[in-house]
């Protein structure tokens, strides 16, 4: 691409040495055999998301010295955090200076760059001193300042936008191998594949549809798609920073604070679940009893159920589980202590029928 290809100059082009961003691959979550398509879709469109008013941790790692990067690629990065927390969303950023308290450790590596999806942080990088994400390039350049809010984006749970099936894009296929294969990038057409040709998940979401301008979505040369016919002769420019869709899903899974009290759970009184895929339910939970709690939702609901402990206004992880696609329920048994004040957060990813399913502490 060359920049009197561009639409217009608003459009931020990487330079020929700069590539694009290549996720680590990461196998499906299995579920049940003979599940639903609609039930999977949903599920899928969720699983990496982390429950609302979680607090996310990020360190920027000093070793290997190599990855470790200069203060101003560090303040994009920071820059871009506080960009996504600008939107008042419900989740929390915050630097920390030791790696094993980080779920986003960073490094800036020069060659690609990359960032694991969500709750793939967490769940698929077990060494507390490996990098989470990884910067490739100079992020002082307009290009960069996009590179660091997409990113952020993915660690947010967020996926590559040209690869939603609503977007029904038609790929040359052939073109697109020799593209992403050539230089800079020098992709195998494994991590082509799993980039840009695979569709993220097998039936579509009734969502947003297509949103070319996502900070999700890549710039793609002409000639790689060959549906929508005119981008066989012009590029897909994708327009610089956050799309309104961008800030309409991100506020979507993280509404702030304020929008959902949490209801008080009291041991042997169930409480409805009635929520929306997507959504999130917020209990509080004040024990006068120090002891042994479970904590379960039942009925035909995919659900995630994360508990935290309250420390001095900070939530603090305690447990999780996630019994999505199976005919399982989210159970967390757990000892609370008296006088302390602990949250349990419940977010919906499919129900069989609305206001089939509840939680109970007991
Ligand atoms: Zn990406």
């Amino acid at each position: 691409m060359k920049k009197e290809e561009m639409e217009n100059g608003a459009c931020q082009e990487h330079d020929d040495s700069t590539g694009f961003c290549g996720l680590p691959a990461v196998p499906d979550r299995p579920l049940a055999e003979d599940i639903d398509p609609n039930r999977e879709a949903l599920i899928r469109y969720v699983e990496k998301k982390w429950v609302n008013k979680t607090v996310l941790h990020y360190h920027f790692l000093e070793n290997p010295t190599s990855w470790s990067g200069e203060e101003p690629q560090r303040s994009v990065v920071r820059d871009a955090f506080d960009e996504w927390k600008a939107l008042e969303i419900g989740l929390k950023f915050e630097e920390v200076t030791a790696p094993n308290d980080a779920e986003v450790r960073i490094a800036f590596e020069p060659g690609g760059s990359w960032s694991y999806v969500g709750r793939d942080c967490i769940d698929m990088v077990s060494d507390p001193l490996e990098r989470t994400m990884n910067f490739g390039w100079d992020l002082t350049s307009p290009y960069g300042r996009d590179t660091a809010l997409h990113e952020i984006g993915h660690a947010l749970g967020f996926p590559h936008e040209h690869q939603n099936p609503i977007a029904g894009i038609v790929w040359d296929e052939a073109a697109v191998y020799a593209y992403f294969g050539g230089y800079p990038n020098n992709w195998s057409q494994q991590k082509t594949y799993y980039n840009v040709l695979r569709k993220i998940t097998p039936t579509a979401v009734a969502g947003s549809g297509w949103d070319r301008d996502s900070i999700m979505h890549y710039q793609f040369a002409a000639g790689l798609i060959a549906t929508p016919e005119k981008y066989q002769t012009e590029p897909l420019l994708p327009a610089p920073g956050l799309s309104s869709v961008d800030i309409g899903e991100v506020r979507k899974f993280y509404p702030p604070e304020s929008s959902q009290p949490a209801v008080a759970l009291e041991p042997f009184m169930s409480q409805v679940l009635q929520i929306s895929a997507g959504e999130q339910l917020d209990f509080v939970i004040r024990p006068e009893m120090s002891r042994k709690y479970v904590m379960q939702t039942f009925g035909a609901m995919d659900t995630v159920m994360v508990l935290f402990e309250d420390d001095n206004g900070t939530p603090v992880f305690l447990e999780g589980d996630d019994d999505s696609g199976w005919v399982t329920n989210a159970s967390i048994r757990m000892r609370l202590i008296k006088g302390r004040t602990y949250y349990l957060r419940v977010r919906l990813y499919y129900a069989h029928a609305a206001g089939q399913g509840g939680i109970m502490l007991w």
